[in-house]
């Protein structure tokens, strides 16, 4: 579904991805991980042309999106952002309708079919009961439902999420995790996704990309990359790993490096 090839990009004169390449298969949620800087939004964007790369090629459904007109990308690759500015007092309906404006012909307005496509896109996400609210009157959870819920009014082939879950308390981390999981495999939506959360992606995503100053650390199942050796090889950091006992997933502890001081007391 998407193939992503020798991919390097810079804003300015620092290569910010370098030489990334990987391929997304059908109904896969793929996770990407990595520290801060390490490049993770700017790959996101890469994928839907949001910026483009100076170099490599980006397919979504064996097209190249340097060769597609935004609409029609649109309608086949579908963004969560990790906040959306809300300026103007939309209501929840209004924002979902606007899933649909890559599909509207000219200046007309969403029709019958654009209506129910965005009602069952808010049933999905649990949404509906607000549809009348206003956009920024919601709770952080509520709203990045919303969001969520655009994004499958837009009925893409694709969805990109960055840090879907950044501001959410755990019960919502895992009701978004749960629903975009739902989506990849009772939709056969593609799912890529960025994750702040090592533990979240490890439980949830197919497989993971691990970003280092712009490289590809390691790609692979939660069990290939989330190990000890690659996360203090990226992070720097001590970390355990273990099974989780419900799901078999690798599952990592933070480990202080001054272990022994800090749990004496000494
Ligand atoms: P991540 O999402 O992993 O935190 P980003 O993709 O946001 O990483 O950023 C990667 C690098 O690109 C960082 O060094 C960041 O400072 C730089 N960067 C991000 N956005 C811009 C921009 N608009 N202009 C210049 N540099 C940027």
């Amino acid at each position: 579904m998407i193939n992503v090839s020798s991919v390097s990009f810079r804003y300015v004169d620092q290569w910010v991805l370098r030489d990334i390449s990987f391929d997304v298969t059908k109904g896969e949620f793929l996770g990407v991980i990595g520290p801060n800087g390490s490049g993770k939004t700017t790959l996101l964007k890469s994928l839907n042309r949001i910026l483009v790369p100076q170099e490599g090629d980006v397919l979504v459904g064996g097209v190249n999106v340097k060769e597609i007109k935004r609409r029609e990308l649109a309608r086949v690759v579908g963004m969560v952002p990790q906040e959306a500015p809300m300026v103007f007092p939309f209501t929840v309906l209004e924002l979902v309708l606007m899933g649909r404006a890559p599909y509207l012909k000219g200046l007309s307005f969403e029709g019958e079919k654009d209506c129910e496509i965005a009602r069952r896109a808010m049933e999905m996400t649990d949404t509906l009961q607000f549809s009348k609210r206003v956009v920024g009157a919601l709770s952080g959870g509520e709203k990045q439902r919303v969001l969520i819920a655009r994004a499958i009014a837009q009925e893409p082939d694709v969805m990109l999420l960055d840090e879907p879950t950044s501001f959410l308390d755990i019960k919502h981390q895992i009701e978004i995790y749960d629903l975009i999981k739902g989506l990849s495999l009772g939709n056969g939506l593609t799912i890529v996704g960025v994750s702040h959360d090592i533990n979240m992606a490890a439980q949830y995503c197919d497989r993971i990309i691990l970003l280092s100053n712009g490289r590809v650390y390691k790609v692979g199942t939660p069990e290939e990359v989330i190990t000890w050796e690659n996360i203090e090889g990226v992070y720097g950091c001590i970390v355990l790993v273990d099974k989780n006992p419900v799901t078999g997933k690798p599952r990592i502890t933070p480990v202080s490096k001054d272990i022994e001081r800090v749990w004496s007391g000494s």
